[in-house]
């Protein structure tokens, strides 16, 4: 019995050691145990470059010091009191973030897809009072929106069209920055457009900013609503608090998530109060509001509105684009798409699954969220040592390839 307790702990463990993980995606197989900053160590000790930083979600790099504080002084003073009581950081998240974004009401949620559900619900519930029951939304081809049935509904993911059938009716489909297009889309039966400001999943598309300052007009104009899902874009990614300030337009419902809780899983849905009609019943959940979640986006918050931080993600954001097209014209590759610290570089060639593994085998994280493009979204604090780093690594992937 003795021999088996001391067995020394495999080295390279056998695959079945993931066996009970349901298999949802393929995932290399390493384990990752820590992380700082933009590093990340795995169980055998190996340290990678993180540009991924959780999908765009460790706005402040990997445990951060004052967000693990945060965490801490706050679990020691109360986790969780039911969301049918108020509580000291649900009431001062909820106030920060209605008056940083200019809307009025604020429900905080545990995930992205989960805010985006309640702006959908909160549209209908518009339609259901104001515009005689009208409940169709227009959404974008190639929009992500999350991966509950609604949400899956309303994204325009290429090859979801036949998953899960049948899907939740009422979303109307056109392609982005087509503003005729939406015009020609709404009827009766429209109660809102929802989109992006920056098409993250899709590979970093942007909603030009003349398309949304005239969507704005057309929505008041027609009597329907605008509702941004800035989950990717929100909390400072493109350099501003929100994406939809670049246009000087505000949304009438507005989506959070990500970055807000700078890993820790908190997404908020937001309303101006002219579009915020849910009587009691309409919505909740067993951990909306939890204390715990909210004091993370309390720190998260206090830290990206500090005087310069936004403007330093704005000045990384224009030191990668600059490394990234010089390494572009290096390689033939193509332009740089995004805005901030929520990069794309099309590569020109179907070569992003080769990139990203290469990649990672020499020590660097990236996304490809297309066969022929790279996503770039790292920690919000990424210094410019770093983009350097990441770039010669990136450098030696694509040389290596181009090659092959
Ligand atoms: C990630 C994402 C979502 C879904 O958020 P989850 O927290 O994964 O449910 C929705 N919309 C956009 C734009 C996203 O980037």
């Amino acid at each position: 019995m003795m021999t088996t307790l001391s067995k020394a702990p495999a080295i390279h463990p056998p695959p079945d050691q993931f066996e009970s993980v349901m298999d949802i995606a393929r995932r290399p197989p390493l384990t990752f145990v820590s992380g700082q900053g933009s590093w990340l160590t795995d169980a055998e000790g190996r340290t990678y470059l993180d540009f991924v930083q959780g999908w765009a979600v460790n706005c402040l790099g990997h445990s951060p010091t004052l967000l693990a504080d945060a965490l801490a002084a706050q679990a020691r003073r109360l986790i969780n009191c039911s969301p049918a009581f108020y509580n000291e950081p649900m009431v001062r998240l909820s106030s920060r973030l209605a008056r940083a974004s200019g809307l009025h009401h604020v429900f905080l949620a545990n995930s992205g897809a989960e805010a985006n559900e309640g702006a959908i619900k909160l549209a209908r519930k518009f339609g259901a009072r104001q515009r005689n029951g009208a409940f169709e939304i227009i959404t974008m081809e190639h929009g992500f929106h999350g991966r509950t049935l609604a949400t899956m509904s309303a994204s325009g993911k290429s090859g979801w069209e036949q998953l899960f059938e049948p899907k939740v009716p009422g979303f109307v489909k056109v392609p982005l920055n087509d503003l005729a297009a939406i015009e020609a889309a709404i009827t009766p039966r429209t109660v809102a457009v929802m989109l992006e400001p920056i098409q993250g999943e899709a590979g970093v598309f942007e909603a030009d900013l003349p398309f949304l300052r005239g969507l704005r007009a057309l929505t008041r104009e027609r009597g329907i609503l605008l509702i941004l899902d800035e989950i990717q874009t929100g909390i400072g990614r493109t350099g501003s608090l929100f994406c939809f300030e670049h246009a000087g337009t505000t949304p009438d419902i507005m989506t959070l998530g990500k970055g807000l809780g700078g890993g820790v899983p908190l997404a908020a849905l937001l309303a101006h109060r002219d579009a915020s009609s849910f009587e009691h019943g309409d919505q909740g959940g067993t951990f909306n509001g939890n204390p715990l979640m909210a004091a993370a986006g309390l720190a998260v918050i206090d830290e990206i509105m500090k005087p310069g931080f936004l403007a330093r993600v704005a000045e990384a954001g224009d030191y990668l684009t600059r490394s990234l097209q010089a390494l572009a014209r290096r390689h033939g590759a193509g332009a740089i798409r995004g805005r901030g610290l929520l990069l794309a570089l099309d590569l020109k060639r179907n070569i992003a699954a080769r990139a990203v593994d290469l990649a990672r085998a020499r020590g660097l994280l990236i996304n490809g969220p297309r066969p022929d493009t790279i996503r770039f979204m790292p920690s919000l604090t990424v210094t410019n040592e770093e983009i350097d780093r990441m770039c010669v690594i990136l450098d030696s992937v694509l040389a290596d390839l181009t090659l092959a």
